[in-house]
């Protein structure tokens, strides 16, 4: 990901952002950033870019040209997603980190004096964005608090995959208390499960205290993650059919646009999928009536739906011209114990292998390979050291692109994948699912084979005619 910064103290940014895992993450080539000194695009000949605003008042304001051709220089003609460092803009949080992750490249412009001339800002600016309510000397420091909240977020950056999900804000909640050695200190010991070796009940746990802690001192947070809670309560009447939405929640990837009653609606910026589930169809109607007229907005134009009734699928074919891609039935492990894996030589899959993933996987190009591998979810079955089949999750965390090659089917290698992977979810306190496409008769049959159970209902994947 490339970070370009618009700024009159290039240095300070430099130094700000060089050291430590951001540095690191430079150096092999997973971020970049790029500072660009606006002095450098003057006309003027004394090297200056600012001048007294118009009407009078305190200080001065940097001018237009140097901004502007600062980042023309950058863009190159391209439109680029820029942001402007402002107290005035929306405050800056983990979830527009998490957007702002997903761009391949992103401008900052970094005020300073009083300000940037306003017609610059309107001619170039995609987002103001604030860091919080009091004002700073320049923009610079804020450019770089956003940065290092959005680069970590880039795969790779963080080498313990599963730290950011863990973190603080991830599912509104704040993080659980941790503990280092001495077991001892001050007469103060660590709580004992975290000495059990009991993952589960470590887990159970950290989420209690995590959800205590949010409670007590964040009621904001606490208030949506208790929304979220209540849909995944009502959800679980029918767990079968609505564990895709159930488990979006609980991972923290759904965003909750509507519930009322079985009535839920969500939306995972991951997978560009909007949810829906409706005990009725007035109930269904009225759902997709609220979507097209924005009264209960989208955040961004979704690439799919997924429903759960097939008049659900009726009224968005309608509504929106999408049109029906799949048809699945859902699977889901919801067994206490652990598979038993018989193949023993399962593991990651690495870069290295994308020209045999894509060559044996048609649905996924180059950029969904290495988005599932930096997923951590990605894994092969291996035979004499090359691999010889593999499975992931998917963008929407459902289990999926499993193959095997033709040689070594029949042997069991596609359940032991399976199992390898529903034994690595169930470590995280996940429930394992996937969408079988409703003819799959053989998908069925090892699902069932493995424990997992078949919901009665379709689910059906709609997309636009023209993907
Ligand atoms: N006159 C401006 C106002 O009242 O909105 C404040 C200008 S401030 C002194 C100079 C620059 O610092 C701003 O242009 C902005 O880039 C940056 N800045 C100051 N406070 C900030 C904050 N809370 N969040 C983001 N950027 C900030």
């Amino acid at each position: 990901m490339k970070f370009h910064v618009l700024t009159l103290f290039p240095e300070m940014v430099l130094q700000g952002l060089n050291t430590s895992i951001l540095g690191r993450a430079q150096e092999n080539g997973l971020i970049s950033l790029h500072a660009v000194d606006i002095r450098d695009y003057t006309l003027d000949k004394h090297g200056k870019v600012d001048d007294y605003p118009y009407g009078g008042g305190a200080g001065m304001l940097i001018q237009a040209q140097p901004v502007y051709d600062a980042y023309q220089a950058v863009a190159a003609g391209k439109r680029l997603r820029t942001i402007y460092v402002t107290p005035q803009g929306k405050t800056f949080n983990q979830r527009m980190a998490e957007e702002f992750a997903g761009e391949e490249e992103l401008v900052f412009l970094c005020g300073h004096y009083e300000g940037i001339d306003e017609r610059v800002l309107e001619e170039i600016v995609t987002d103001n964005v604030s860091i919080g309510d009091y004002v700073l000397t320049g923009g610079e420091l804020p450019a770089m608090v956003m940065i290092d909240a959005i680069a970590r977020l880039v795969p790779g950056v963080l080498n313990n995959e599963t730290s950011a999900r863990t973190e603080s804000f991830y599912n509104d909640l704040l993080e659980y208390p941790q503990y280092s050695r001495p077991a001892l200190w001050h007469g103060k010991s660590v709580p004992d499960v975290l000495l059990s070796g009991n993952h589960k009940e470590i887990n159970k746990w950290r989420r209690e205290r995590s959800v205590e802690r949010t409670a007590a001192v964040r009621p904001d947070l606490y208030a949506r993650y208790q929304a979220k809670e209540k849909a995944i309560l009502s959800l679980g009447h029918h767990k079968r059919e609505h564990i895709h939405m159930m488990e979006l929640l609980r991972r923290g990837n759904g965003e909750l646009l509507y519930h009322k009653d079985e009535n839920v609606m969500l939306y995972d910026r991951e997978c560009g999928a909007c949810f829906l589930t409706a005990s009725t169809p007035e109930a269904g109607e009225k759902m997709t009536a609220a979507l097209l007229s924005g009264s209960c907005p989208l955040p961004e134009a979704p690439r799919w739906f997924v429903v759960c009734q097939d008049f659900l699928a009726d009224f968005i074919q309608e509504a929106f011209g999408f049109r029906i891609f799949h048809q699945c039935c859902q699977a889901c492990y919801t067994r206490k114990e652990p598979l038993l894996v018989r193949h023993k030589d399962i593991r990651r899959l690495d870069e290295g292998a994308k020209g045999y993933f894509l060559e044996n996987y048609p649905y996924g190009d180059e950029g969904y390979f290495m988005d599932r591998i930096a997923s951590g979810f990605l894994y092969g079955a291996f035979v004499e050291g090359r691999p010889v089949g593999f499975i992931g999750l998917h963008d929407d965390g459902s289990m999926g692109m499993l193959y095997v090659e033709e040689a070594y089917r029949g042997k069991g290698l596609g359940a032991s994948l399976e199992a390898y992977l529903i034994n690595r979810l169930r470590e995280l306190d996940w429930t394992p699912y996937c969408h079988v496409f409703s003819e799959n008769e053989a998908s069925k049959n090892l699902q069932e084979k493995l424990g997992l159970y078949l919901s009665g209902d379709t689910i059906w994947w709609l997309g636009r005619e023209e993907d």
